[in-house]
């Protein structure tokens, strides 16, 4: 599940954050950078490699490394073992469905967490937080009817 990025714009995006784009850093970032669906690793180096079948796993995972480093994409470990990349930046929340493994963005604004700040603010605490999210894990409902 990817939308089609455009390549030009990719290869400004990879420069302003310091990545030189060559072919293959640019056929990891279209498979990734539009990816909607939390891919691992395996799954990138899998979409990457129907368009370039030579691509080595340590080129996949190198570069998504560095992608994250570059602040192109975030690195989550919300799925018990298993590390996904989300190149969504904007602070949400995820939901993760048991039955199917798939993770889905939860809005910002859809859940109200308090606290973090006076955590982060009080003198004695031990806790500078930077960031943080609501992981929910669960069952979609099924649905009543067929659609
Ligand atoms: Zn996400």
């Amino acid at each position: 599940m990817a939308r089609e990025p455009a390549s030009l714009d990719l290869v400004r995006v990879l420069r302003e954050h310091g990545v030189q784009p060559s072919a293959q850093r640019l056929a990891i970032a279209e498979c990734v950078l539009a990816a909607v669906d939390h891919p691992a690793a395996d799954t990138v180096l899998a979409r990457v490699q129907e368009r370039l079948p030579l691509v080595s796993r340590a080129t996949v995972y190198n570069t998504l490394h560095r992608f994250v480093e570059a602040g192109l994409l975030r690195e989550l470990s919300i799925a018990e073992g298993r590390t996904v990349y989300d190149p969504k930046l904007d602070p949400h929340h995820h939901f993760v469905d048991l039955d199917s493994g798939a993770i889905h963005d939860l809005p910002w604004d859809a859940l109200e967490v308090r606290g973090v700040e006076q955590l982060s603010a009080e003198r004695l605490s031990a806790y500078d937080v930077r960031d943080y999210q609501v992981v929910l894990r669960g069952r979609r409902h099924a649905r009543r009817r067929a659609p």
